[in-house]
């Protein structure tokens, strides 16, 4: 047996590396984590939990003038301090990452900070220069943002750098359609920007059920968000007063403060040397791996973003976990794809779990829709005049509840509970057995026809 500086080398200290290389060396295998910018990777420093956070900072913005309705004296000129906000939220982001930190410690795994390649089926190099041996490398790097290839786009930012803004533009174009372009575009919206929203097809949100990203465009369009559609770039042109043209197919250039792209996310294996260990990648970089994790390099696994199966946290962290339950622990850890819940925070914000109504008339022909169609009663009072859609897709023949997908206020939190009865297999009748919950909106669920 050769003899190996570690059992476990995780290179990326994202949700998914830091969840295998924790819960590896719980089980006592001898674990050392390399991260090269920040521990807790990005949902932490700069996806899921800042991004959240301008939501519900941005949120006050309707909340506070639909305080007026409710009795509350609100100021006419409401003032948004967005360094506040900037600073506070980078403050929760250092606390998590912290904490991040502390527990791969404590769990004994130990954290190298510093970029770390692949030179070979048992070998690291640090970027120091330094090798390190493992007999298990588990490659958990994540991916970064595409950015499209037109002349000026170094004039334009990600998602990376839209949380460390000097300050709100007055004017931003958001290129993309998935759900980081809909989420900025509502935060920068609330927060007092005009938001050009420009994507390549005529579609938002592909994967999400038709009639709810229809609801989102009408509502965002209501709200004052500008669509351009069947757009792609030609260049973007820095004007001498700081501001860029953005010239682009089909439609009039606009003049903006910023442009940022949400166009996707390609892996991080670019000069990773996985090549080194024979590890096979996909055509966008994807490293191709097995239903265990195991990549085509036998000492070689990898998990989440960099797999390019589902970009989720807790898909990243499913994977970590059942990694190293396997081959450190009692095994038995399988991560299970199906009815995955997913959702968009928008201004309102969508969810949907299982079967869009396309994709279950496709595949089941004989298909129920039950729908509901109303005012959120908090809407109603505050002379809100948002609908929220909830929609169900049923098996015709069985009853089955084969998806639920909604848009309104506080879906995201009411889809996580409805998922538990979809993947349970649960019927519509058995939805219907169920006493409503007086007033809330989540019991139009029970209620649907
Ligand atoms: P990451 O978390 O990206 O971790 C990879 C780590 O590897 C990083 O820390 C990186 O610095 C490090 N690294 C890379 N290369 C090297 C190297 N060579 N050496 C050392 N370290 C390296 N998901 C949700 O479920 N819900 C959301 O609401 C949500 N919102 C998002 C919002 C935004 C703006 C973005 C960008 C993403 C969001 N995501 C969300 C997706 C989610 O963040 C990812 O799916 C998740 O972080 C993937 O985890 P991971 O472990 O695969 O990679």
């Amino acid at each position: 047996m050769p003899d190996f500086d570690y059992d476990l080398f995780v290179i990326g200290a994202g949700s998914g590396g830091t969840r295998a290389a924790r819960v590896a060396a719980a089980h006592g295998a001898k674990v050392a984590v390399a991260e090269e910018y920040r521990v807790g990777g990005t949902c932490v420093i700069r996806g899921c939990v800042p991004k959240k956070l301008l939501v519900y900072g941005a949120h006050f913005a309707e909340d506070l003038k639909d305080a007026r309705r409710f009795g509350w004296m609100v100021p006419e000129d409401l003032q948004f301090d967005w360094q506040c906000l900037r600073e506070n939220v980078m403050a929760e982001v250092d606390r998590i990452n912290q904490a991040y930190t502390n527990t791969l410690k404590t769990n004994g795994a130990e954290i190298i900070e510093q970029r770390t390649t692949v030179s070979g089926p048992n070998e690291v190099t640090l970027a120091d220069g330094t090798k390190k041996t493992a007999k298990t490398i588990l490659v958990a790097v994540g991916a970064h943002p595409q950015i499209p290839h037109c002349e000026g786009h170094e004039h334009g930012i990600t998602s990376n750098e839209a949380f460390n803004l000097d300050g709100i533009p007055k004017r931003i174009l958001i290129a993309g359609a998935g759900y980081i372009a809909n989420e900025f575009a509502g935060i920068f919206h609330q927060f007092g920007a005009h938001v050009i929203l420009m994507n390549r097809t005529k579609d938002i949100l592909r994967g999400y059920d038709l009639a709810i990203r229809d609801r989102l465009l009408q509502i965002s369009m209501m709200k004052g968000l500008e669509f351009r559609f069947d757009a792609t770039f030609e260049k973007i042109v820095k004007l001498d007063d700081g501001c860029l043209e953005v010239h682009m197919s089909g439609h009039d250039p606009a003049v903006v403060d910023l442009v940022m792209f949400a166009t996707g996310r390609i892996p991080n294996t670019k000069g990773l040397g996985l090549e080194s260990a024979g590890v096979e990648m996909t055509e966008r970089g994807a490293i191709k791996v097995d239903d265990d994790n195991r990549s085509t390099c036998p000492s070689i696994y990898a998990v989440g973003d960099v797999t390019d199966r589902i970009q989720l946290t807790p898909i990243a962290i499913r994977e970590g976990q059942a990694f190293a339950d396997n081959l450190f622990g009692k095994g038995g850890g399988k991560v299970d794809y199906a009815c995955i819940p997913s959702a968009v925070f928008s201004h309102p914000p969508l969810a949907g779990v299982g079967l869009t109504e396309s994709q279950a008339r496709q595949k089941f022909g004989s298909v129920r829709v039950y729908s509901s169609d109303f005012r959120p009663m908090k809407n109603v009072l505050a002379g809100r005049d948002e609908r929220a859609l909830y929609k169900m897709v049923c098996d015709g023949e069985t009853d089955r509840v084969l998806g639920i997908h909604m848009i309104g206020p506080d879906v995201p939190e009411i889809i996580q509970a409805a998922a538990v009865a979809v993947k349970a297999g649960l019927t519509k009748t058995q939805f219907d057995a169920t006493v409503a919950l007086h007033p809330t909106m989540a019991e139009e669920l029970v209620l649907l026809k």
